[in-house]
């Protein structure tokens, strides 16, 4: 289960639980970090020069011929400053390009690594509230997005920002301590009034996004349900609701720039106020004699680079904030190892498909009690099938029987060893599990095929279509066996699931209501299809097709999770039981008797 959400990750255990994914390139890093401390005294160079050169053209001034003296000065200064920039433009690339190569490579293998790991999930997971696949996408792509932004902040951003930030204010106190104080005096009113622009804008930012994910969803959703929307004439309540959302989001926005605008403003306006005192301060000791004429211009350059990363500091405020609310769910998610199917060591290597289980109770991770005292027994070679009104539990011995839970008591066997003891890959290939509805993935017919036996030859993939009655259809299409196979008819992907079966070739057979939402002809064809596969396997098949179970060779009725009745067919309609009511509501539903009548004449 999902602890709740503590509060309490802190910065220091956000780096520790990153450092996996970011050690892999840290020679990457400390380059970058040996650029970004290049980066920064060369970002000093400027206001050094133009003080060097103000003093000495000051000095100039005074003689006789100041051009000829002046021409070597300006010589000497184009190509300090030409210099810096070339090298400049390396270090600027370096660092942007392996900062970002960094940032890309570690949200590669966060996700990858989220991927992985809930792959490894037992279906508990994914059958909890909490875990709905749009949820976990959510949490997946916000902790992925939210921690390689702290990644880039750290490293693209915050570092040298501030090292350049700390550089020039080092420089200043070193020409001159009373300038040195002002600048320094100024950085606490700076921090506080961004701390407050970060407060408040905490949160809005999170439901823009939000906000302009809702706004994308809500188009896909109306086109999505444009036949009920159009049937029921809802246009107009569409058209509100999405309007609803528009409506906070241009609030927000709003709200946002109207914060960010105002606390910009203050911003500028304390920076300003240092720039003047520095002015200031040291005109006054230049006309004092205390400092050159040229510091004036160093120290109101040096002040630039203290305030430049001050400014963004509302926004890496916010996101570290994001990243801690995002990084808790997303570590969650890759670090809980109780979520981790278990699997145990018996590797199958030949199953004989006979299946008991034993008193077996289980509830579902949401608290549905779905079976009670459940004992059967399913014979190796034989076809058994599960009948019972809707919500009786059938499926549910199905999931228990391929491991995709465990029972809450009593116990299930194969073979006669504890399925519990089997190793969950070599127990679930041996069984082929057809359902009412089966995924049919993005792709080609053959390769959704191929799906049975990823190593399938061209042949054997043909083969199998045959037996599924499916390739004279597949070689109408104009693509054939490369046509696009989510826009197959539901009988024909029913079919497409049944020739995975065919190359899949499994010792035991489930088929969960394999004929639901077929035609009959359809239904026909794929009943031939099975009949040819069950032979000599065991299998079980829930329907709720009478035809489709009379000839099984037992049958087991449960009612509302527990087993009430066991037999065939004619000892069971004998019993005047629950088979019998099921039976008889069958042949009613169907018009038996009128159809006879036909069948008759
Ligand atoms: P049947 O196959 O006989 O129609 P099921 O085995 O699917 O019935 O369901 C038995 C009971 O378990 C029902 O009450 C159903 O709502 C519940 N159930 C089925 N699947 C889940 C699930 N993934 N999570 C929670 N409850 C479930």
């Amino acid at each position: 289960m999902a602890k709740p959400f503590s509060k309490t990750l802190d910065l220091v255990s956000i780096v520790r639980q990153l450092w996996p994914f970011v050690r892999p390139y840290r020679t990457m890093i400390f380059g970058t970090l040996a650029l970004t401390l290049v980066g920064s005294l060369a970002a000093q160079v400027n206001p050094l020069v133009l003080k060097y050169t103000v003093d000495h053209v000051d000095a100039l001034i005074q003689l006789p011929d100041p051009m000829k003296e002046g021409l070597r000065l300006l010589t000497i200064i184009s190509i300090i400053l030409f210099t810096k920039e070339i090298v400049n433009i390396f270090i600027q690339f370096g660092q942007k390009f392996y900062g970002e190569k960094i940032r890309i490579n570690v949200s590669n293998s966060l996700a990858q690594k989220a991927i992985r790991r809930i792959l490894t999930y037992h279906m508990g997971f994914f059958a909890a509230p909490e875990n709905q696949s749009g949820k976990l996408q959510t949490r997946i792509d916000r902790g992925v997005e939210s921690l390689t932004r702290l990644v880039q902040n750290f490293f693209i951003d915050i570092l040298p920002l501030f090292c350049n930030a700390i550089l020039a204010l080092v420089i200043m106190f070193m020409a001159n301590v009373y300038v040195g104080l002002i600048a320094i005096t100024i950085l606490p009113a700076y921090f506080y009034v961004s701390a407050r622009q970060a407060k408040k804008l905490q949160g809005v930012r999170r439901q823009l996004r939000g906000g302009r994910e809702n706004k994308s969803n809500g188009l896909l959703n109306i086109i999505d349900s444009m036949t009920v929307i159009k049937s029921f004439v809802r246009e107009d309540v569409e058209e509100k609701k999405q309007l609803v959302i528009q409506q906070q989001l241009t609030d927000d926005q709003l709200y946002t720039r109207r914060t960010n605008f105002t606390y910009d403003g203050v911003k500028s306006f304390i920076e300003q106020i240092g720039v003047v005192l520095i002015i200031i301060l040291t005109a006054y000791l230049v006309l004092n004699h205390q400092i050159s004429i040229g510091a004036i211009m160093l120290h109101i350059m040096l002040f630039n680079n203290v305030s430049a990363p001050i400014r963004q500091l509302h926004r890496i405020y916010d996101e570290v904030n994001d990243a801690f609310i995002y990084a808790e769910a997303f570590f969650q998610i890759i670090e809980d190892d109780e979520e981790i199917e278990q699997t145990g060591t018996h590797a199958v290597t030949e199953a004989e498909g006979t299946f008991e289980m034993k008193q077996v109770n289980f509830t579902y991770p949401n608290g549905t009690r779905a079976l009670y005292d459940i004992s059967l027994k399913i014979e190796r070679g034989k076809t058994t099938a599960l009948v019972g009104l809707s919500g009786a539990g059938k499926s549910t011995i199905l999931n228990l029987l391929n491991k995709f839970y465990e029972p809450d008591s009593g116990a299930i066997l194969l073979d006669g060893v504890n399925l519990n003891e089997y190793e969950n890959a070599s127990l679930r290939s041996e069984i082929g599990l057809v359902l009412q509805k089966n995924h049919i993935f993005k792709g080609t017919i053959e390769d959704n095929i191929r799906y049975g036996k990823i190593e399938a030859t061209n042949e054997e993939i043909v083969t199998a279509a045959r037996k599924a009655y499916l390739h004279d259809q597949i070689m109408e299409l104009p693509m054939q066996y490369k046509s696009d196979a989510q826009l197959l008819s539901g009988g024909q992907q029913q079919r497409i699931a049944i020739a995975r079966l065919f190359l899949k070739d499994p010792p035991i057979i489930f088929l969960d209501e394999p004929t639901a939402s077929l035609d009959a002809i359809a239904t026909e064809q794929i009943k031939n299809s099975l009949d040819a596969i069950k032979q000599n396997r065991t299998v079980v098949i829930i329907s709720h097709s009478i035809s489709q179970i009379v000839d099984a060779d037992i049958i087991y009725v449960l009612k509302q999770g527990r087993l009430v009745e066991s037999g065939k067919h004619e000892d069971l309609v004998k019993q005047e039981g629950v088979y019998k009511e099921i039976f008889d509501a069958s042949a009613r539903s169907l018009n038996i008797a009128r159809i006879a009548q036909t069948l008759n004449a």
